[in-house]
């Protein structure tokens, strides 16, 4: 890794600040100044210190956000805001991405992070990971509805979900419900209700896995996940 993106990772400010900081000459590499940003260090097997301060590297960052409607869960768009545009430059310095995506106008629980591993097994299909979503629709929920979705629903192209826990929390001609489903088809819950007749008008979502939004989190707010909530997720 390059020595100015260990730096800026550990806390010693952006790659210009770092960059400045390496010039002065307080930084070491196995008791050896280097000023050169570009050197390569391994992090695990070098001891880098900065005025003698040993450097504590980190690799990973777990961000969880509660997305505001707006924002393309993606890395990067050319004329769309994302949900990484909405991080501190100290945080980007990570190189987070979103795992899984929301749609663009659903907010909820997001969880962003640079560890791919972790990522892919709980994106994995076969891990059946829940994931938890509070819905306003467009018509009247029923017990019906309850039925078929415990029973797994056939989608517009075919394709038959899994079972999926559907509860009612208001029924009327606009319903409120809260739904489960371990799968993450694009666009899910609003094409299983629209497999039931129905339209999904807002859509939050309020877990993944073993993890809730964090009530004190206002839209658009995020916040680095405890080890032990890193740990809940392994
Ligand atoms: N299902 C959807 O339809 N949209 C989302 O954003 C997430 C799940």
């Amino acid at each position: 890794m390059r020595l100015d993106k260990l730096l800026a990772n550990s806390g010693y400010g952006t790659r210009k600040e770092v960059k400045k900081l390496l010039k002065t000459g307080v930084v070491k590499v196995d008791g050896k100044v280097v000023k050169d940003a570009k050197v390569h260090v391994e992090p695990e097997e070098q001891e880098v210190t900065v005025l003698d301060d040993v450097v504590e590297y980190r690799e990973f960052i777990y961000l969880m956000m509660h997305k505001p409607p707006g924002f393309l869960s993606a890395t990067e768009d050319h004329r769309q805001e994302t949900v990484v545009d909405i991080l501190q430059e100290e945080d980007k310095i990570f190189e987070p991405f979103p795992v899984g995506r929301l749609d663009k106008d659903t907010e909820g629980f997001l969880l962003l992070t640079n560890d791919g591993q972790l990522a892919h097994q709980l994106l994995s299909p076969k891990k059946h990971v829940p994931k938890t979503y509070y819905a306003k629709i467009d018509g009247e929920v029923t017990e019906e509805d309850i039925a078929s979705f415990r029973e797994g629903v056939t989608l517009d192209d075919g394709y038959e979900t899994l079972p999926a826990e559907l509860k009612i929390l208001s029924a009327g001609p606009q319903s409120e419900i809260e739904v489960t489903i371990v799968e993450g088809k694009f666009h899910q819950v609003k094409r299983m209700f629209q497999a039931v007749g129905k339209t999904v008008t807002y859509l939050k979502r309020l877990s993944m896995g073993p993890l809730e939004l964090d009530p004190d989190l206002e839209l658009g707010e995020y916040r680095e996940l405890t080890d032990e909530e890193v740990e809940l997720l392994k």
